[in-house]
């Protein structure tokens, strides 16, 4: 069974085709600034690399011509478009409606629509590739997996701001969480590289890329995550500022004269690793340059893990115990340094980190703990693709 995975952003779309039984990626690529003049593409078919500069003026037209690359008789990955039984969108919100992944109807399409105030840059593009693959694969089911379902389990006391209630009535502010594909997909790993029912673990996941989220997830299920309304509350991330003082906002807005979409690009682009450090948003360049003895970007990186840590020890308490740390993303997966940083003086929680597991370059699922360490500490490659073609497998076939 092949599935295509589509994922659309504010300008460009991402798609796998990943072959379920074979677990094999039969395609892959990426497709950068649609509805611009020079957009760009790169795909990964059968071991070939193929760069393309053509104008792509929609995610219809994107969508058409990596269906004709996939089809292509010399480079392609299929002889005919019936070979995908299945197409799998990510959807970044499903407000409050959606606890699971959902066959797509005009229903659906409707209730994604209806949240397009809440995820206003994500939402659009996600139903435009949707309407694509509708529109050019029509009898093949199409299927939503949300980055909000995930944390759709979240009690009350956890997802809920001390805001006047009614504005939650009104506009359903709270927190939603994001990123819910990769927690879930990690701590799925997680259970099958342990061994252990996912029923008996509390688990923090820490997805830490450029967008940097931590969850709380007791038997399986998202407890409390660090995302909230939308992408930008909790951890320190590439650009984005996490956690502040919403009153520091006000204070900023009235002082600097900002308007309300300086200031949202003030918090969600030029904060962060970037912000601090006046160098990047990216942790190696932050690294090389705290190396050198650069003290904002020493300071970056102390600010960026002790908000990790300081989230651990919180979601410790509001699970009652860990049995299970989990690092993943780019960060995550690969720097042993900021991964050290977090751990370090976590001891008293039993999280005691194997200095030489640690350093250990890999691609694989590891343990990074001692053997004996209370607290296993893990490395799990996330792969949301994986996780929506599987989703969409399930769905597709009522499981
Ligand atoms: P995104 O949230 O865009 O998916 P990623 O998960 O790719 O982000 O993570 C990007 C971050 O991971 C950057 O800060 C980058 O510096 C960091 N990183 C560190 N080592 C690596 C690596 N070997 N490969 C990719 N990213 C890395």
């Amino acid at each position: 069974m092949n599935i295509l995975v589509i994922n659309c952003g504010s300008s460009s779309m991402k798609y796998q085709l990943i072959n379920r039984g074979k677990r094999k990626v039969l395609a892959k690529g990426l497709m950068e600034k649609i509805g611009e003049t020079n957009s760009s593409q790169v795909h990964y078919i059968g071991g070939r690399i193929i760069k393309k500069q053509d104008e792509v003026a929609n995610y219809e037209e994107g969508l058409e011509s990596i269906l004709a690359l996939l089809l292509d008789e010399k480079k392609g990955a299929m002889k005919d478009a019936s070979e995908i039984s299945a197409v799998g969108h990510r959807v970044v919100h499903g407000g409050e409606d959606f606890f699971h992944s959902v066959l797509i109807d005009d229903e659906v399409i409707r209730t994604i629509k209806s949240h397009i105030s809440l995820a206003p840059l994500h939402n659009p593009p996600n139903l435009a590739g949707i309407e694509a693959a509708r529109s050019l694969l029509p009898d093949v089911p199409q299927v939503a997996v949300f980055d909000t379902a995930f944390h759709q389990t979240l009690p009350e006391k956890a997802f809920l701001y001390a805001l006047p209630y009614q504005y939650y009535e009104k506009y359903k502010i709270r927190r939603y969480g994001f990123h819910g594909t990769s927690h879930r997909y990690i701590v799925k790993r997680a259970a099958k590289f342990l061994k252990k029912p996912l029923k008996k673990l509390k688990i923090i996941t820490c997805h830490l890329g450029n967008g940097c989220s931590t969850t709380a997830i007791d038997r399986g299920k998202s407890i409390d995550t660090s995302m909230g309304f939308t992408p930008l509350e909790g951890l320190v991330m590439g650009t984005r500022c996490g956690d502040v003082d919403a009153a520091a906002v006000l204070f900023l807005m009235e002082k600097g004269n900002f308007t309300t979409t300086q200031m949202d690009n003030l918090l969600n682009k030029q904060s962060g690793l970037l912000g601090i450090s006046g160098i990047s948003n990216d942790s190696r360049e932050v690294q090389k340059w705290a190396g050198k003895g650069n003290l904002r970007a020493k300071l970056a990186l102390e600010i960026f893990t002790y908000r990790i840590k300081k989230y651990i020890g919180a979601y410790s308490a509001v699970l009652g115990g860990l049995d299970t740390l989990i690092f993943t993303a780019g960060i995550g997966e690969n720097e042993a340094n900021i991964r050290n940083r977090i751990c370090q003086g976590l001891e008293f929680l039993g999280v005691h980190l194997d200095k030489k597991k640690n350093r250990a370059l890999s691609k694989a699922s590891r343990f990074i703990s001692t053997e004996e360490s209370p607290v296993k500490v893990l490395v799990i490659p996330t792969n949301e693709e994986e996780m929506i073609a599987e989703e969409t497998w399930r769905v597709v076939n009522k499981q």
